[in-house]
């Protein structure tokens, strides 16, 4: 078995490191945040573990804002937590 090199990236709920692939990602362009489905979109990113567990974490401890270094209304934040929600309990 060969060892690869896999991207790990932190996860803003539990802040443990996981594979790139196994996370979701929510973009910052400098405009908007979005939940990032195709792992492209443009700006700076951040992670997400797929459970509901980690998600919630994030959302009580505004980790979005903590992450970004950002400001962002509750309001803007909610949306995405919403978001990301639905799409960890469709699988
Ligand atoms: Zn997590």
């Amino acid at each position: 078995m060969t060892v690869k090199n896999i991207p790990m990236r932190r996860c803003v709920g539990c802040m443990e490191s996981h594979p790139q692939k196994d996370m979701i990602r929510v973009a910052w362009d400098g405009e908007r945040l979005a939940v990032d489905t195709t792992g492209r979109a443009k700006g700076r990113g951040v992670y997400f573990c797929r459970n509901s567990e980690c998600i919630e974490k994030a959302k009580k401890s505004r980790g979005l804002n903590r992450s970004f270094k950002r400001g962002f209304s509750e309001e803007e934040t909610d949306g995405i937590f919403r978001e990301l929600l639905m799409l960890v309990k469709e699988v």
